[in-house]
């Protein structure tokens, strides 16, 4: 479809806050100016972009992407990894503080990390901070600086520059968020209960689940819902894979506490049972678990227990993956633990959603509305709305593509996904009313985080000097 900058598009299939209807959305200096009925706007002297049955999406908003630049760019890049996003229906994403070198846990560290992205980013990115032992005096600059927000490991990251919190360092760090009015992101397993669970090397799936149980994501939410309790602080646990932690999420919110949670597109699709051995490109922290498990996801989601899916996208190299095609032991105790899906997240998703009798409003609820609000960025993303940047996808809900590792745009040729056939085509993305072309220069921004509801007066002030 030749389209680059089109005034009006038009689709039977637009999938506004209030649901999917025909519409036409009228584009005026890179924002939503307005929606109207179908096939009553004329573009003027500009250009009318008629997609026909092809939905349009407001774009994705995926808060949970390692990019690994500087310092791994080997394993991803602010390139390769924006222009997966793109063409996968990414609009926004949001990079995590771990995996690059330096980290992020300091001003000087966020400053290396935008330079490193300049002139790379075919999506609009922002960037969390992180918070880990000897870092609080940190936090409140990185603040001012912009990042989303803090992340923080209760068990080991995987990687040294980037240690895991223990119970007075996180006592420490949420105070400090409380504080500031800053949002606590949480990687929630127990390394006590890691560290007691039987750990059996080797390329059987089964012997991996074993050694990360679920009773270690429970023990971690319950210590960390405690440390909210006491502190006031707001806190999302990312990528929630156990099911069992929902009842502790909903007693906590009962209680007042300001818990969030988010879960991915691979513990919603694939399950233990289909792992097979040796196949490590399915490794990740905490573990995707059995089809009853999936289940019960599907249920929190549909119950509006989960705020976000979005992608963990934390590819590594072929060889630290340890993949039998490339040579290695297909050990799941020893392989890099992250899954690469950026680019398949949306197919993803909808492929099982549908099954399930989910719309196509309820996969942009999850997708692109949730992880929008999570941010703070539901002011201007995650919408088809007047005033909202024209981050739009046209996205067909009906093409089947079948998943090539080495198609896709993510720097190494290694997903969970690949020779999986899935339901849902992405034929177009605009970035602020302009096609996105992975061939054509970048016009991605850097984003900072703006001003936040519930930050202390001072916080806010502070805020609104610094955060445009
Ligand atoms: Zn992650």
């Amino acid at each position: 479809m030749p389209f680059s900058r089109p005034t009006v598009i038009r689709s039977r299939r637009v999938v506004l806050p209030d649901g999917e209807r025909p519409a036409d959305v009228l584009i005026q200096d890179g924002k939503i100016a307005r929606t109207a009925p179908h096939g009553s706007l004329t573009a003027g002297p500009g250009e009318l972009t008629d997609l026909g049955d092809t939905a349009l999406l407001p774009g994705l908003v995926d808060t949970h992407v390692h990019v690994n630049e500087p310092g791994r760019t080997e394993w991803e890049g602010f390139a390769t990894a924006t222009r997966a996003a793109a063409a996968g229906g990414v609009t926004t994403i949001i990079d995590m503080p771990l995996n690059s070198i330096p980290p992020t846990i300091t001003a000087a560290g966020l400053g290396v990390k935008r330079r490193a992205a300049e002139g790379q980013a075919w999506v609009d990115l922002g960037f969390w901070g992180g918070a880990v032992p000897g870092n609080v005096a940190d936090l409140e600059p990185l603040y001012q600086e912009g990042v989303f927000g803090f992340k923080s490991f209760l068990a080991p990251s995987g990687v040294d520059e980037f240690p895991h919190v223990g119970a007075a360092d996180l006592e420490a760090a949420l105070a400090e968020q409380a504080r500031i009015g800053a949002l606590a992101i949480i990687h929630a397993e127990d390394p006590a209960v890691l560290a007691a669970a039987p750990q059996q090397p080797g390329v059987h799936y089964r012997d991996f689940l074993a050694s990360r149980p679920a009773g270690a994501e429970t023990a971690a939410v319950a210590r960390l819902l405690d440390a909210a309790r006491r502190t006031g602080a707001r806190v999302h646990i990312l990528h929630v894979s156990s099911a069992a932690v929902l009842p502790l999420l909903r007693q906590a919110r009962a209680d007042g506490v300001r818990v969030t949670a988010e879960t991915c597109p691979h513990y919603l699709t694939l399950a233990a049972e289909q792992v097979p051995d040796g196949d490590t490109a399915f490794k990740c922290c905490p573990p995707i678990r059995d089809e009853s498990n999936r289940d019960a996801l599907w249920e929190a989601l549909a119950n509006g227990e989960f705020t976000a899916v979005v992608s963990d996208h934390s590819p590594s190299t072929p060889d630290l993956k340890l993949l039998p095609e490339y040579g290695g032991s297909g050990d799941f105790a020893a392989a890099w633990g992250g899954i690469a899906s950026l680019q398949l997240g949306l197919p993803a998703v909808w492929t099982e959603a549908r099954r399930r009798g989910h719309t196509l409003a309820d996969v942009v609820r999850w997708m692109s509305e949730g992880p929008a609000r999570l941010v703070g960025l539901a002011g201007t993303k995650g919408a088809i709305a007047a005033g909202h940047d024209a981050d739009l996808v046209a996205f067909d809900p009906e093409g089947e593509f079948a998943v090539r590792a080495s198609g896709l745009h993510h720097r190494n040729p290694v997903t969970p996904y690949a020779g999986r056939t899935l339901t849902g085509a992405v034929r177009g993305t605009w970035l602020r009313g302009r096609e996105v072309d992975p061939a054509a220069r970048p016009f991605g921004r850097q984003l900072t985080r703006p001003a936040t509801r519930g930050a202390t007066a001072k916080a806010a002030a502070t805020q609104a000097t610094t955060a445009p």
